[in-house]
């Protein structure tokens, strides 16, 4: 398989000539060669999606007419589904069903945001100047660079790409280097749903060489991120050169409090849901687990013992319930982090190492990982692992539980388990995070916002707020 840039409408290789292997993490076979593009390719992106903007006529299509288009990305998403999701299990490992749920959600994303596309007509506003007319209109932003992450590759880009086509921008996608196969065949069919020549452009390559610029470039109006913390902070302080709007989906380090009045088996089966589907990396992963004091001996005996069966494989086969991490930099990333814990004096309870036999040689896997007698100040509890280890902590009150789940530099997502629906509803309120599950842990859907408090980022995606972001707001006053 050969993947290369979508500029302008053209399928393009590099200016320079060179290649990446894109790898499956199951067992390092090279699945695809991706062109590598260059800060030349991703200027020529951006001009094309400028003059798509200035000169073109996407933004003043009417919304309804955008709107067909998304809809018919969405379709198209749907009746490729399975060959999309297999694309996606053999680039990150995840499981196929993973992959299929994936893109039912992408599906139901683009559908959503067709069909809000032309819900906002304006609003007419009372003028306090006599015979007068106000109102305010809501209009694209113009030039979007959207970056996205591996461990969601298509989900996150979908998230991006609906609501800024819908609300009538241009764009400019770099999927993550390492992930790039499904956003490649999207953009093929990005081409059979009839996106016109310029609104849609995809560059390949590293963050420094072909993401860079997109947050440097004064043609590039609004720049959407999704990934780590000190990745957002560099995109931040060179967008502030032109000012430029930015919004930032970055990680997380999210509480899961379970109360001793919680339905048990919910509550662990929730619990390890939470913290190791598609092996923790995942930005909400509940990686921090609060379990009050009386419950705790009970809870972990049963958690340890479940997690202990989770049957690590080939995404591929139906058994597997977890594939292999990402990368080797990631495994050792995620080993690293074990060393920190056993240092800190967090007792390892459960995992901490690859996983044995010829099946996991040539995979980055590694075994669910559960720390114990875990303390606020421990760097495995304030540090977002990305990976499948949980820590443990304890509390005895609600207000020890709302103090311990707040005390963290993030505020992307957190969970409460609780009969009594007054306390759970008091926590929810009281977590400073931009998403609270109450008895539940990880449903998101297109209609509801996602996004995060504090150093989690800011800005939302998904729901009405995810096209507004995509939409300046402009006041027209006629005077007679
Ligand atoms: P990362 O920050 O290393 O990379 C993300 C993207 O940024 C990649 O495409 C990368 O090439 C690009 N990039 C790197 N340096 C850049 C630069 N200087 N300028 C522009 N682009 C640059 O993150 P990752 O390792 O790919 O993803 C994991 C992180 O993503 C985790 O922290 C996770 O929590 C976060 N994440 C957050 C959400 C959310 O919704 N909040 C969702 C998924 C992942």
């Amino acid at each position: 398989m050969e993947l290369k840039m979508y500029i302008n409408g053209e399928w393009t290789e590099s200016v320079h000539g060179a290649t990446r292997d894109i790898i499956n993490p199951f067992n390092q076979e090279v699945i695809a060669t991706a062109t590598e593009g260059t800060r030349e390719d991703t200027e020529k992106a951006i001009r094309a999606a400028r003059v798509a903007f200035d000169k073109g006529s996407w933004s003043t299509t009417p919304a309804s007419d955008r709107g067909k288009i998304v809809g018919h990305i969405g379709r198209l998403i749907r009746e490729n589904a399975l060959e999309l999701a297999r694309l996606e299990t053999l680039d990150t490992g995840k499981t196929l069903e993973e992959s299929k749920g994936d893109m039912e959600d992408i599906a139901n994303v683009f559908e959503f945001f067709s069909g809000l596309a032309d819900k906002d007509g304006g609003e007419v506003i009372e003028s306090p100047i006599p015979d007068s007319t106000s109102k305010v209109v809501r209009e694209p932003i113009g030039v979007c660079g959207q970056i996205t992450p591996w461990n969601y590759p298509l989900l996150q880009a979908a998230w991006k790409l609906a609501p800024a086509l819908a609300a009538g921008n241009t764009l400019v996608m770099k999927p993550s280097e390492i992930t790039p196969l499904t956003t490649v065949r999207v953009f093929e069919l990005f081409e059979e749903a009839g996106v016109p020549k310029g609104v849609a452009n995809l560059v390949l390559g590293t963050g420094q060489e072909v993401g860079a610029p997109l947050s440097e470039s004064h043609d590039v109006d609004l720049v959407s991120f999704t990934g780590g913390i000190e990745t957002g902070k560099t995109i931040m302080k060179s967008a502030s050169d032109n000012v430029k709007k930015i919004a930032l989906e970055l990680g997380g380090k999210n509480p899961n409090i379970v109360f001793a009045d919680a339905d048990f088996d919910t509550a662990v089966d929730q619990a390890l849901n939470a913290a190791f589907f598609h092996g923790g990396q995942v930005c909400s992963a509940g990686s921090r687990l609060l379990i009050e004091e009386s419950l705790h001996d009970q809870f972990v005996e049963e958690l340890i013992k479940r997690a202990s069966n989770i049957t690590l494989g080939n995404g591929f086969d139906e058994a597997t319930e977890s594939g292999p991490l990402i990368s080797k930099e990631h495994r050792e990333k995620v080993e690293a982090y074990i060393e920190v814990g056993v240092n800190e004096g967090a007792t390892l309870a459960l995992g901490g190492k690859r996983p044995e036999g010829e099946a996991f040689q040539n995979g980055f896997f590694f075994e669910p990982t559960i720390f114990t007698n875990c303390t606020s100040e421990m760097r495995i509890v304030q540090e977002e692992i990305f990976g499948p280890v949980i820590t443990v902590e304890t509390f005895t009150t609600t207000e020890e539980a709302i103090e311990k789940a707040n005390d963290t530099i993030y505020g992307l997502a957190g969970a409460v388990f609780t009969n009594d629906i007054d306390r759970g509803e008091e926590v929810a309120e009281r977590l400073r995070m931009g998403t609270v599950w109450i008895n539940d842990f990880h449903p998101y859907f297109a209609q509801a916002p996602w996004g995060g408090y504090k150093q989690s980022g800011f800005g939302r995606e998904l729901g009405k707020v995810g096209l507004e972001e995509y939409t300046e707001v402009k006041h027209i006053f006629r005077n007679k």
